[in-house]
């Protein structure tokens, strides 16, 4: 490679900076990425991503869904730049109703956000998320949001988080009173205050004073605020005092979390979260395949496929398969190998996508998210490279919670319904298991969220033809069972779980609820089970 290519990966890579945002629904997921492209300067005043989400036209019959109830099923992609960086942001889908898009978001992402409500403490949505990130060893910083409002102690967090997460928090900052008495927050890092100005909604960057700790000039600040600040000060000394140093190699290992505290709405500490966040996450990092971990500023194009999406534009009925980029450079019009097929494929219409709009894409390198129209040739998990060939460790399927049988009661419809349901289940909108009882040979619907079987059948009526009725099954566990069939077999019945096959033949045990499962787990200690399903 030449010098100057080199050098140009070398500099965009160290530039980049990518990340998702986990957090349970009202978290403030949606506000605080408003705030952060506020300071990207991606939009100009706050209030304009949900006004685009407003204003945006139905672009597919099941976006008309998505658009009806007001709630976005699909992640995108924002890009923004500040101080130099290049930033990623990994939008997931964000309603109660999140689906298998949410987990495999997280497998393009090099950094994950934990978004906490102050008064609310860890949710469920945030703890699966977060056990998602694990898996991958993901670094993970923390704001806790809506200090603006009566919340929980601080100290009781942080608590809460090592005690539940098993993380190690690091407060980087600590906020000096909560609620009505909110004035901001002390930087323990750069040792100074932020005192915050309210401004109508916070739909501009916050006016804040920064003071070095022992200024004077601090003093007319904290006056009206004696009780908060000694308190402040208290809690500090005991931070410091049994609290852990900040440790990198820990945050990057996703074993310490770097913790923030602020408020979304009002827009405090959203900057110094983010220029903190900037300098500790981790760059693009080396993925792994089976050639090993691929650098990210090697020479060659590659990456793979996190997330397909159907039908965006109406006009096209298209598909856009969407690619993290893993190393090298892309470039428009590039000839690129699928690595499932051997095919060679030249990508001539790729997109880059902000928000909902589309604006086409010259170049990209890793850490980036490219859009590629898909001919249907993609599935979730492939690779694409340049130069020697390799694959991409797949994204495994997440042990799903909601099942039921999916009926055709239309016999003429057979065909299409069992195109619309494999096509369904091969671009990743749901898994499918099927029952170990020959005579039942209708697809078992699993998914991670409800909203998924809704999308299944709405597509299947406007893009297959067929109409067709759920039967909801009684099990909310799912476990692989790992040593196969035969030793299944020879363990015999198992009471409180039900037997059923996945889409490539394996077995899976469907249990009731969590206490079944712990009971077949004590009966047969020697089964070993798993929450993700092994790589097909
Ligand atoms: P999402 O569901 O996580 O995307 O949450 P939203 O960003 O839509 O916020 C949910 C609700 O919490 C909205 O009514 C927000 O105005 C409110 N909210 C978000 N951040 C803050 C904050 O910092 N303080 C207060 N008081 N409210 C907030």
């Amino acid at each position: 490679m030449t010098s100057d290519l080199h050098h140009e990966i070398t500099q965009e890579v160290k530039r980049r900076r990518n990340f998702a945002i986990i957090s349970h629904p009202d978290a403030g997921k949606t506000t605080l990425t408003e705030k952060l492209l506020l300071y990207g300067g991606a939009i100009h005043e706050a209030g304009a991503v949900k006004a685009r989400r407003a204003q945006r036209q139905a672009t597919s019959d099941w976006m008309e869904m998505e658009q009806q109830r007001g709630i976005s099923i699909t992640s995108t992609v924002l890009q923004f730049e500040y101080q130099g960086y290049q930033i990623n942001l990994l939008d997931t889908p964000g309603h109660q109703d999140f689906s298998e898009d949410t987990y495999r978001t997280l497998a393009a992402a090099d950094n994950a956000v934990m978004l906490v409500d102050a008064a609310k403490g860890l949710e469920p949505q945030t703890r699966k998320l977060f056990e998602v990130c694990q898996l991958r060893g993901l670094p993970i910083f923390t704001f806790i949001n809506k200090l603006d409002r009566p919340g929980r102690e601080p100290l009781e967090l942080i608590d809460e988080i090592e005690q539940e997460l098993g993380l190690i928090p690091y407060p980087v900052n600590w906020p000096l009173g909560m609620g009505d008495r909110f004035r901001g927050v002390y930087d323990r890092l750069r040792q100074n205050f932020h005192f915050f100005e309210r401004t109508t909604h916070g739909s501009r960057a916050a006016a804040e004073t920064v003071i070095p700790l022992g200024d004077p000039a601090i003093d007319p600040y904290i006056e009206p605020y004696r009780l908060e600040y000694n308190q402040l000060k208290d809690e500090l000394e005991l931070l410091d005092g049994v609290g852990a140093e900040l440790d990198l190699d820990l945050v990057h290992q996703g074993k310490m979390t770097p913790v923030f505290f602020g408020s979304a709405m009002t827009n405090f500490g959203v900057r110094l979260f983010l220029e903190h966040f900037l300098t500790y996450a981790l760059p693009p990092v080396a993925y792994k395949s089976d050639r090993g971990a691929i650098d990210p500023t090697q020479e060659h194009f590659t990456g793979f496929v996190f997330k397909l999406q159907a039908n965006m534009d109406p006009k096209h009925r298209d598909r856009v398969a969407f690619v993290r980029v893993c190393s090298g450079k892309f470039e428009k019009d590039m000839t690129v190998s699928h690595a499932r097929t051997g095919k060679t494929i030249r990508l001539s219409r790729p997109q880059k996508l902000f928000a909902q709009g589309r604006e086409s894409l010259e170049t990209a390198y890793a850490g980036d998210v490219i859009g590629l129209n898909n001919p249907g040739m993609f599935a979730i998990g492939d690779t694409l490279y340049v130069g020697p060939k390799l694959e991409y460790e797949g994204i495994p399927c997440f042990s799903p919670e909601l099942f039921a049988y999916l009926r055709n009661p239309n016999p003429s419809k057979f065909k299409s319904f069992q195109k619309g349901v494999n096509e369904l289940r091969e671009e990743g909108a749901v898994q499918i298991m099927y029952s170990t009882d020959e005579s039942k040979r209708e697809p078992i619907l699993a998914a991670v969220g409800q909203l998924q079987f809704e999308v299944v059948q709405f597509r299947l009526l406007h893009e297959y033809g067929v109409e067709t009725r759920l039967d909801p099954l009684p099990y909310t566990v799912a476990r692989w069972v790992l040593d196969g069939w035969e030793a299944l077999a020879a363990i015999g019945r198992i009471f409180n779980a039900v037997t059923v096959k996945d889409s490539w033949g394996r077995p899976v045990l469907l249990f009731k609820n969590e206490w079944n499962l712990q009971q077949t787990m004590a009966d047969h200690p020697k089964l070993r089970l798993s929450a993700i399903a092994p790589l097909a």
